[in-house]
Order: structure tokens, then sequence, then C-alpha cells
């Protein structure tokens, strides 16, 4: 029970308060040397917010439940029947043994985030992947200058300030996040063109693909307009109501 709370504590407190402490680290030690301009201060800032916005819309977004109950024909027809929640269970549902509850739309159950990724949270976990690599092109775009001299500093000897030490470090940090994104986004990218989950991809011969790239994506992202920011298609969707 402890481990599993620590597991909790780590992925939704531990992770953005490291998180944020690298991000202004790294503002800090590039605006206070004056070695960027405000614009691209402000645009650090902006992305520093969304990445921390999506991280949390993915985090606090639970899956919908399942409505459906007891069905009385589910003896005879055991295909997408739940044992576990003892209903047959709707296309595109899937039982999540970690959760304990089947999930709409279920890609996998993350291990970073501690939480399922499904319908309502896969938008905010695409955001979360795609702004943190804009990020880390962006601090290797301002900062390659110090992640050679580090690296060049570990075959020659030279001993660098703690300055410089600190932003070798962030941007090697920023590289290791980049490539991480990329690692995930490989998998995710293909499958929201197409419409589909990992589950799916997987296991499921049905193809959910709505006859376009445009609308595949559209369907998991919401209108152009809202595709990447951390804002739920039912909000998109109320303020067109008002
Ligand atoms: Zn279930
Ligand atoms: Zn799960």
């Amino acid at each position: 029970m402890w481990l599993e709370r620590t597991k909790w504590m780590l992925a939704n407190i531990g992770w953005p308060i490291a998180f944020t402490f690298w991000c202004q680290v790294m503002v800090v030690l590039y605006a206070a040397n004056g070695e960027i301009s405000q614009l691209a201060l402000y645009y650090f800032q902006f992305l520093w917010i969304i990445i921390v916005c999506s991280y949390f819309s993915a985090s606090f977004t639970p899956p919908e439940r399942c409505s459906l109950v007891d069905d009385d024909d589910k003896k005879s027809s055991l295909e997408g029947f739940c044992e576990q929640c003892n209903y047959r269970k709707p296309p595109r549902w899937h039982h999540c043994r970690r959760c304990n509850q089947c999930v709409h739309r279920m890609d996998h159950h993350c291990p970073i985030l501690q939480l399922c990724i499904h319908s309502g949270n896969h938008k905010y976990f695409l955001l979360f992947l795609l702004w943190p690599l804009q990020m880390a092109i962006f601090t290797v775009y301002n900062g390659y200058y110090d992640f050679w001299k580090t690296i060049k500093s570990a075959y020659t000897g030279e001993i660098l300030s703690n300055t410089e030490q600190l932003k070798g470090t962030g941007v090697s940090n920023a590289v290791m996040v980049g490539f991480a994104a990329l690692y995930l986004l490989k998998n995710q990218l293909p499958n929201l063109l197409r419409n589909q989950t990992l589950i799916e991809e997987s296991r499921e011969t049905t193809t959910y693909d709505l006859g376009s790239w445009q609308e595949n994506v559209k369907s998991v992202m919401g209108s152009w307009r809202i595709a990447w920011l951390p804002i739920s298609m039912e909000v998109e969707n109320e303020s067109k109501r008002k």
C-alpha cells in the first residue's frame, strides 16, 4: 500500500517539482547571462506553463465509467465480455487490471503517470510528449555550445565553472527528454493518424479509421483551433453553444 502511495506521490508531485526546478534553472541561467532574447524568455515560460498544464490535465482526468450492466445475453456472446466487471463491453472498451475497471479507448496503463491513457486524457498525454519535445529542441538550440563544451571537457579535462556545469547538465537533460519523447511518439503518432490505440494495434482486427488522417487527428485532439492546447473538446463545444 505504502509503495503504491509513494509511486503516486512521485508521479504526481515529485515529477512536476523536479521538472519545474529544471526549467527554472535553465531560464534563470540563460536570462541572467543575457544569452537569450526577451522573446525567447517568454517562449521558454510559455512552454513551461503549457507542459505543466498538459501534465495535470492528463493526470487528473479520470476515465469515464461504463454504464452497461448485466447482460442477459452474456453466455451466448462471450466475445467482449468482461469477467471482472461482469458485463459485456461495448466496442473500444478494455479492462485495466491496474485501475480495476473497464476503460474507454484504453491506450495503455502509463507507469510514469501511474494511470490509464484513455479517451478522456489521450490528447493531454500526447501534448505532454509533444510540448516537452519542443522544449528540448528549444533548449538544445539555445545551449548547444554549453552541451558541446561539457562533452569536450570530459576528454580534455578542462575545468568548467559551476554555471557552465549546470548549463551543460541542463542541456544534457533536454537531450534525454527529447529522445524519451521521440521514442514514445514513434508509436503514438502513427496510431493518432489512424484513430487507433496501442491495444487495438496489437489485438484488434476492427478498424476505426474515419476516412482521412485529418478527421482521425481531430477525433482525439479536437478542432485545429484547440488541438495544440490542453483544452477539452467539451469546453470548446460548450463555448460554441453560448
Ligand atoms: Zn472490466
Ligand atoms: Zn489503468
